[in-house]
This record gives C-alpha cells, structure tokens and sequence, in this order.
C-alpha cells in the first residue's frame, strides 16, 4: 500500500512534548532528550532512550481524514518564516500555490501531485463551506 507522510511527529510521555520534523534534514529531540524524530515527509525515523515512552502520532494521506490532514499537513511561508497549517493558509495565497504548480501555461514549478491534490481539495473544502 502506498504511503504519503502528511505529518511527521512523536510525543514523549516522559516530557509530555511533542516534537515534529518539518523536512529531511530536520532532527528534532525532545527537551529531556529522550524522544527524537527526523526525516520531514520523506520518511518517519523516530526513537526513544526508555522503551515504551514514545508515542508515534504521524499521518499518512491513505489513513486520515482532511478535516484531519488540513490541521496538519503545513507549507513554509518565506515571508513570516514560519511553517503555516493547510488550514491557516489564505484564499490569496492557496490560489497563488495552485496557479505556480497545477500544470497549466501560467505554472511555474512542479510539486508532488499527492500533496498539490490536498491545496486544490482545500480550496474545494473552502467553497463547500461558504454554502
Ligand atoms: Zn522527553
């Protein structure tokens, strides 16, 4: 079965955080140092110090809800620096990353479909709601 990382998070029981790797270079440990997490969404590396006390809360496109995966899945916004929610992205935004990357004579770049599929079915939530 095919299996897309949305997500990329443990939670240590032992500190009770939760720590997410955001890319592939992105290695996170815990403030008591006993949970890590690596790999962003290309591949979920996770470990622990003390066996059984940390808990694995990544999501996969092919097992998660969207109501789900728009509060986690996230895209880096270069302006305020930070990682932004799919639900936290603006409408002027949201149509700016599907004119840039949805095939098209105006596109501007390439980006996996799985997750270009999530930005146009954002935009498809969005306009369910105004009803
Ligand atoms: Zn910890």
């Amino acid at each position: 079965m095919k299996t897309t990382l949305i997500y990329n998070a443990v939670y240590c029981t032992l500190c009770e955080e939760t720590i997410q790797s955001y890319h592939r270079h992105d290695y996170k440990h815990c403030s008591c140092g006993n949970a890590m997490v690596d790999g962003g969404l290309d591949y979920n590396r996770w470990g622990w110090e003390t066996e059984g006390s940390v808990i694995n809360h990544s999501l996969y496109l092919e097992s998660s809800p969207f109501s789900v995966i728009r509060q986690h899945f996230y895209r880096w916004n270069h302006n305020t620096q930070t990682y932004v929610t799919l639900e936290n992205i603006d409408d002027a935004w949201l149509e700016n990353i599907l004119e840039w990357y949805i095939p098209s004579d105006v596109s501007r770049g390439t980006m996996n479909p799985d997750y270009l599929l999530l930005f146009l079915q954002e935009k498809l939530y969005r306009s369910e709601q105004e009803d």
